[in-house]
Formats: structure tokens, sequence, C-alpha cells
């Protein structure tokens, strides 16, 4: 896998409300996008620092993932995606080490990326994203 850098982490919390003041005033960061991504039922609000960002995830649904995470682990981290020139290559290579996929390949994720999840269960604990800049 050429993973460049870490292109996002994933931080699951109940209201985008409530979290976006923390990170502006405390951290100084600048919130430059909420977008939704209906795919996932989640609205997510995005600060950048250097090369990485932060990607808050606010459920739209009782029943999305992220609400379900809340549920079960409470706020907090909840991904770490990593950037690549190729998502497929990380996971033909995931699932040749036998690793379990969420995604079989790519699909669109948020800001227009090419994104795929592995499991956490074979990743110890650690919801694990590939991103691609899509085209
Ligand atoms: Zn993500």
């Amino acid at each position: 896998m050429d993973l460049t850098h870490i292109e996002h982490i994933g931080i699951a919390v109940k209201s985008l409300e409530e979290a976006i003041p923390y990170y502006e005033n405390v951290l100084g960061l600048k919130c430059y996008k909420i977008e939704e991504v209906a795919d996932q039922k989640v609205k997510t609000a995005f600060f950048r620092i250097g090369e990485t960002k932060i990607e808050l995830l606010e459920s739209t649904s009782p029943e999305g993932p992220v609400a379900q995470f809340i549920e079960k682990r409470g706020e907090g981290v909840h991904h770490i995606a990593f950037a690549t020139s190729s998502v497929k290559d990380c996971l033909a290579k995931a699932e040749a080490e036998g690793l379990r996929l969420i995604d079989k390949a790519p699909r669109k994720g948020a800001e227009g990326l090419n994104i795929a999840f592995l499991h956490p269960k074979s990743t110890m604990g650690v919801l694990t994203e590939f991103c691609e800049k899509g085209e």
C-alpha cells in the first residue's frame, strides 16, 4: 500500500452545533465546510490542520452507523482515514491478507473522494478508511 499521510480523522459527535465551537474557539481551527453524506446518514463538518482534516460526524438518523457507534461506545474517535493513490490496490492487499472489508470496491465519500472501509474487527478495533482523490 502506498499510504502518504492521514487524510482525516473521523470523530463521532451527538451534535455538530455543540461540537464546532470547541474546535473553532478553543483549538482555533476553522470549519470550512459542512456536508451531508446521505449514503452514510451523516452530516459532516470539516477542519484542516496541515495535510490532515478533522471530520466531525453527526448522524442524521437514529439507525445510521454513527448513531449506533455513539450508542455503543459514546462520542469520540470513529475512524482513521489514510490517503492513497489507489483505494483499489489497498483493498486488494487487505483482502489478500485475510482482512474483513466493509467495502469490496471504492465508493464516493465526502469531498468527492473515493473511499473504502476495512472492518474494525480485523484491524484491532480501528475502523480504517482509505481515500483517493476522485477525478
Ligand atoms: Zn472518513
